[in-house]
């Protein structure tokens, strides 16, 4: 324990860094429901997810019992490359509030690919080599996705495909360009190159695509080429355990300064930076050892836990992927085209949607213009240009703080700071030019998507 005051970065130290990966789901009672095969509707097996999936990432997918999986030394010299992410105490902001809380952050835009999607990128990559495959194919929606996979994948000399859904591709060209500086061949989804592709154009003429639709063309492409693989970013549990290198640092680094936050909030997209924040953490709640308030946040636009019912659905608009059961707005249902790309899936993590059915995590969702709001104020005082994603999570811990100054409590607020917005200054001139809208579904779109989830 240390009574000196604490840093405004928290760093830990090189040997400090975490040597396996934590799965929440060995400390769970009771577990998320077993991933169903879409044409039998029968838990899948390991073989049927093998044609899909690496070998090695269909064991981790599989694994409720393992509490540590060690992370290969590979992955971990990558990871010193960018890691330990810095965690921040947000001085500034505390004293731009006037609140009493002590506010957090811990900070994973420090790469190229401005995100926390790297953690995952690079161990799903590294499996791939060590199968002797060629290739990976997966989606991409605002970019940050494919942006670390096409680094993961030049690291280690694999080919990679990237269907990007069509409004990021031309919304963001800058995005495209890093990923084809990194040798990656991209294509906008819907694409006429696949099966699923052409059917969803003829069905949708001019459509903007999803990131569902993107998943069902990447996962076609995989199975039609010798020697490759499908990765995918998030929802899956595999990637929520590699994210959980985050909380695992972040608890270090508390630990060191004897800091117990009070709440943990995190955004939620398909959940696997909010799943991986808070892992280390919900264990110790789960084991009944500590107990923490856990937020996960999510666009009012496109609010899955909030708003959607906990069901078996498909992972993809295609119908190829596993079943899961998980909170979902309907795998056809397409949000409104909101400026925070990583937060517009149809469904959450069966991880994060199980321990929410617990009513072990708590969720929110918010709306476009006034997480907007936060972000730029977070940027004026704490230096960091935050990803519209990551500002969902900066808004709710704006709005904890202020509730503290109200009652005066001097709570710990431990928050995720998952990317850079610099990709998104065309929605952040929208902002400042005062012309973002709010756009929040009716109760009768959500139930025209959920009445057609799979019936059985
Ligand atoms: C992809 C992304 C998210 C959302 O994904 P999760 O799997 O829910 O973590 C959040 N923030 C950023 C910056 C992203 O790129």
């Amino acid at each position: 324990m240390s009574t000196e005051k604490i840093p405004y970065k928290i760093y830990i130290e090189e040997s400090e860094m975490p040597k396996q990966w934590y799965n929440v789901r060995a400390d769970m009672k009771k577990k998320p429901a077993p991933l169903l095969n879409p044409v039998t509707k029968q838990p899948i097996t390991a073989e049927e997810l093998s044609e899909v999936f690496c070998d090695e990432l269909v064991k981790q997918e599989l694994d409720e019992t393992n509490a540590y999986i060690d992370i290969p030394e590979e992955i971990r010299e990558f990871y010193r490359m960018y890691r330990p992410a810095p965690l921040v105490r947000a001085y500034c902001l505390e004293k731009a509030l006037g609140t009493p809380a002590k506010i957090y952050y811990k900070f994973e835009g420090n790469n190229t690919s401005g995100s926390h999607k790297l953690n995952s990128a690079i161990a799903q990559a590294y499996y791939a080599k060590q199968q002797g495959l060629k290739g990976v194919t997966t989606e991409t929606g605002a970019g940050q996705w494919g942006t670390a996979l096409s680094m993961a994948c030049s690291y280690f000399d694999l080919d990679c495909q990237v269907y990007m859904v069509k409004v990021s591709y031309e919304q963001k060209p800058f995005r495209r360009e890093v990923m084809r500086t990194y040798g990656a061949n991209v294509t906008p989804s819907p694409s006429m190159l696949t099966e699923v592709g052409r059917k969803i154009n003829a069905e949708f003429p001019g459509t903007n695509g999803s990131l569902g639709c993107a998943i069902s063309e990447a996962v076609e492409a995989a199975s039609n080429q010798e020697g490759y693989r499908y990765v995918l970013g998030s929802v899956l549990s595999q990637v929520l355990l590699h994210q959980t290198v985050i909380g695992l640092e972040t608890k270090i680094a508390m630990d060191k300064y004897d800091i117990k936050p009070d709440i943990i909030i995190g955004c939620a997209g398909g959940g696997s930076n909010l799943g991986g924040l808070i892992s280390p953490f919900m264990g110790e709640k789960l084991r009944g050892e500590a107990d923490y308030k856990f937020i996960a946040v999510e666009p009012a636009s496109c609010p899955s836990l909030t708003r959607g019912v906990y069901a078996y659905d498909y992972c993809d608009t295609g119908k190829v992927c596993p079943l899961q059961k998980m909170y979902t707005l309907g795998s056809g249902f397409m949000p409104s085209s909101s400026h925070a790309g990583g937060l517009r899936y149809h469904g959450m993590s069966s991880v994060l949607s199980e321990l929410y059915d617990q009513s072990l995590m708590e969720a929110v969702s918010v709306e476009q213009t006034s997480v907007f709001d936060a972000a730029v104020k977070f940027a004026r005082v704490e230096g960091i240009l935050p990803a519209p994603e990551s500002s969902h999570a900066i808004k709710v811990a704006i709005d904890e703080a202020l509730k503290c100054k109200e009652t005066g409590e001097e709570k710990t607020i431990l928050f995720g700071l998952t990317g850079t917005g610099y990709f998104d200054m065309y929605a952040y001139e929208k902002f400042n030019n005062g012309v973002m809208g709010d756009y929040v579904p009716t109760d009768e779109e959500i139930k025209i998507a959920t009445d057609k989830l799979p019936k059985f």
